[in-house]
């Protein structure tokens, strides 16, 4: 599907649910995409990309942005702390926060640097046991913890399970983030971003619905 059609959907959704396109985030999830489709997307004007791994993202994005002004690249996958200073060199956000160790980390390189990467807090909705995030009933004391480090702290993420229903951990997230005083929320993906647009999404990862399936 073009960006174009993506761009659309968002618009649609944006209004059907009284809110404003540009408050809504569209974050193309390039991760294992062959470069000729990155530079495609490129090449029609869009600048804000996500990597769930570090290691890959330095493997292809410096070439691009030799090439391309004002590329913003967002690290939507797991981050371990021994990665952490490559990742904060990188990336302007970081999607995944989810454990204190990894917060101090993130907070001595800030006070190291002068400069920190936005954050979201990774909440694992579903609690499954194979997945990232702090889980629920965790996630305002770390939210807290986050704060006291002054991480730029700009919301909450999740990854709902595959087969369950989205809206319920979108609104779960939601809840989370508004008693907190948070208001970004990082979700929705290819298959559910109107819904997540809905819910008070305000940065969609969009991967497969723009570059076609991922092959690997
Ligand atoms: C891969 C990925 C996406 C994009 O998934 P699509 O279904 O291809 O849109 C979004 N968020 C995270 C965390 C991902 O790992």
């Amino acid at each position: 599907m073009a960006l174009s059609d993506i761009t659309a959907r968002i618009d649609a959704a944006a209004q059907a649910h009284g809110r404003t396109p540009e408050d809504i985030t569209l974050i193309a999830v390039s991760k294992v995409q062959p470069p000729e489709r990155v530079e495609a997307v490129l090449d029609q004007g869009h600048r804000i990309f996500g990597e769930n791994r570090v290691q890959e993202a330095q493997g292809r994005w410096p070439e691009f942005q030799a090439r391309f002004d004002g590329i913003d690249l967002h690290l939507i996958g797991p981050l371990q702390t021994n990665k952490a200073r490559q990742a904060v060199e990188m990336f302007s956000t970081i999607h995944t926060l989810d454990r204190p160790k990894l917060a101090t980390t993130l907070a001595r390189l800030a006070q190291e640097r002068g400069a920190s990467p936005e954050v979201f807090v990774q909440v694992n909705t579903g609690e499954e046991p194979q997945k990232a995030g702090c889980l629920p009933s965790d996630a305002d004391a770390f939210i807290a913890e986050v704060r006291v480090l002054d991480l730029p702290l700009k919301g909450l993420m999740c990854i709902p399970p595959v087969e369950e229903e989205p809206s319920l951990h979108f609104a779960l997230l939601a809840k989370i983030a508004a008693r907190n005083g948070l208001t970004g929320l990082s979700m929705g993906m290819s298959s559910d971003f109107e819904n997540a647009i809905a819910q008070g999404a305000t940065h969609i990862r969009v991967g497969s619905a723009i570059f076609g399936e991922r092959t690997a």
